[in-house]
């Protein structure tokens, strides 16, 4: 892999509620109200699963990859600003507890937008409550031999 790829910045939302846009094939974009917005679709055509697939086949092991790590690497998640309380302080994993895209503790409704710009991964999630935002870090440990 060269460097250039390495640096390549993804970032990648996961979202609970269904973001889903009723969408103008014709002209090949989103279809717009008379507001100039997007119109949700009266349902869900599977965002969440789509979201869900680039993340476990796109930038989970884009993340494991370019760090050289495996599943069952040592993890540090490193969290503040999180729930009413604004909780702050680290938890240990292992990589493999991101591949669901949730790391653990999550409930109820959410929206997390992962970011892996060169080897760092974080995350923002945005809840209920946490209206400005929880931030995650995931500090990778040293792989088992
Ligand atoms: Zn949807």
């Amino acid at each position: 892999m060269s460097d250039i790829v390495e640096l390549i910045k993804i970032e990648l939302t996961l979202d609970s509620d269904c973001v889903c846009v009723k969408y103008d094939h014709e002209n090949d974009c989103d279809l717009l109200d008379e507001k100039g917005n997007p119109i949700p679709e009266d349902s869900c055509l599977g965002c969440w699963e789509d979201a869900l697939e680039e993340w476990k086949n796109y930038v989970y092991p884009e993340w494991i990859a370019r760090n050289k790590i495996t599943d069952r690497t040592k993890l540090v998640i490193e969290y503040s600003n999180v729930t009413w309380r604004n909780g702050s302080g680290a938890f240990q994993c292992q990589v493999r507890d991101l591949e669901d895209g949730r790391f653990g503790f999550l409930k109820g409704d959410f929206r997390i937008t992962y970011t892996l710009e060169g080897k760092d991964l974080t995350a923002r999630r945005s809840s209920h409550d946490e209206p400005t935002g929880a931030y995650f870090k995931f500090v990778v440990g040293r792989s088992k031999k």
